[in-house]
């Protein structure tokens, strides 16, 4: 007889996670409490779906371990096997300079239609507009809902975490975690912009500027990135903002004290900088400050630092004194943003915390509830942007189907 297989929430490892298990044999209902399965998938990757990445490692998890479970379950399902899947579905691919991968349509609603396509191929029942009240471990698994009850020899809990309530993970997954016996480590927002308390933000917001943000917790070093960095109204965010996120989130949330110094040249020491800066200010020292220093830095910046360091614009470039230049180069190169708070769930990325590794096998198998499974966001994992936490649900979300269909036992024997 057929095992069935019952997972709760439709996003991106849910839907994985049905789709495996019933290609692995099982009878397979995928549950989702919004109208619609896979809202998050549109948005990801400003629309287009940043799928994986070729340049996978559980570095790009923060893990410098061997053998974590993050290694583990990459060994099991990649960014090979993930390609060659959306490859069987139909779905053709293109990979950028930077190793990132997405559908050849650079449409997110590409990536959700076939898998949609392969729900329906596969036989999966989905139900939508669904609530569940209850879960109760009996011989297997009953899921009390508001649309009757659903038994389940295996469970898969695939309910994301906090990050964009609106699309469905509201952080429910975690209180039916909890309430099955799981531990779940304090939630935080991450891959998020950052709100500095820093004098005339005001000037500078809406500009983008390639530079390095390094992230410093009580004073030290803890992280740094290099890309675009968007400065707003409110403080810093862009990609180098966001990779550097997590820790800072998470030094936040315990009290600590947090800054994060950008470096407009990250290529050039502060003395190579001064140099170039003095040798603009001489070459045109007729002019004012702002017309010698056009073209060095944008004209926000050039007005910016002249407000910061009281150099006014109109001053004679030529009669500027060497130590204002030296000042102004340790500005360009090291502005320190004091970090007040993160942005939250209603503009972050993903979700740090949830489900301790330490509460599942490499099979994501809940190690002390067998039959048992969490995968995707719910896990405590944040992957880096560049795809590697939609890598990270896809591959959960396959190995938990693939041993939720069969059950621990019948996989041994396969
Ligand atoms: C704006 C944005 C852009 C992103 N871009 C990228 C990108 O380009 N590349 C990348 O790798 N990652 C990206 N991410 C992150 C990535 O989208 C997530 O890590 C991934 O979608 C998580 O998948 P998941 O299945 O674990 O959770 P989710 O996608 O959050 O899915 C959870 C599902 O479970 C449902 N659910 C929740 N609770 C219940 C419940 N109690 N009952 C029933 N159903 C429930 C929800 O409605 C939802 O459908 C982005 C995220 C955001 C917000």
């Amino acid at each position: 007889m057929k095992r069935s297989v019952c997972i709760v929430g439709g996003g991106a490892s849910g839907i994985m996670a049905a789709i495996a298990a019933a290609q692995a044999g099982a009878h397979v209902t995928l549950l989702e409490h919004q109208d619609r399965i896979g809202k998050k998938i549109l948005m990801t990757g400003n629309g287009k779906c940043n799928l994986t990445n070729l340049q996978m490692g559980v570095s790009a998890y923060g893990i410098s371990r061997e053998g974590s479970l993050v290694g583990k379950v990459l060994e099991q399902f990649d960014q090979n096997d993930l390609m060659k899947f959306f490859g069987e579905l139909g779905m053709r691919m293109m990979v950028t300079r930077e190793s990132y991968v997405y559908p050849e349509t650079e449409a997110a609603a590409t990536v959700l239609n076939v898998l949609r396509r392969g729900l329906k191929q596969s036989d999966v029942s989905c139900k939508t507009d669904i609530y569940i009240k209850e879960i109760k471990k009996e011989k297997g698994f009953l899921v009390c809902t508001d649309h009757g009850d659903f038994h389940a020899d295996s469970l898969i809990l695939a309910c994301g975490g906090r990050s964009f309530p609106k699309t469905g993970s509201d952080g429910s997954g975690f209180v039916l975690a909890k309430k099955l016996g799981l531990r779940i480590e304090k939630d935080y927002p991450a891959l998020t912009a950052m709100i500095c308390k820093r004098e005339g933000l005001k000037v500078i917001g809406g500009l983008r500027t390639e530079g390095e943000a390094s992230l410093y917790i009580d004073g030290h070093f803890e992280a740094s990135d290099r890309g675009q960095i968007q400065f707003t109204d409110y403080g810093i965010s862009g990609i180098p903002v966001f990779q550097i996120s997590p820790p800072a989130s998470k030094a936040l949330r315990e009290g600590k004290d947090v800054r994060v110094n950008v470096n407009l040249f990250p290529d050039m020491t502060e003395r190579e900088v001064a140099l170039e800066a003095e040798k603009q200010l001489h070459h045109f020292g007729e002019l004012s400050f702002e017309d010698a220093m056009t073209g060095f830095l944008h004209k926000k910046w050039i007005d910016y630092f002249g407000k910061q360091l009281g150099l006014h614009k109109y001053a004679n470039a030529g009669s500027i004194p060497r130590e204002r230049i030296r000042a102004f180069a340790k500005e360009m190169t090291a502005m320190i943003f004091p970090v007040e708070q993160v942005k939250g769930y209603d503009f972050c990325q993903v979700t740090g915390g949830g489900v301790g590794l330490d509460q599942v096998d490499s099979h994501l198998q809940a190690v002390k509830i067998p039959g048992l499974y969490v995968v995707g966001e719910m896990l405590d994992v944040v992957g880096k942007c560049g795809g590697y936490n939609l890598q990270w649900a896809f591959s959960t979300g396959y190995i938990a189907g693939c041993h939720g269909a069969v059950g621990e036992e019948g996989f041994s024997r396969l």
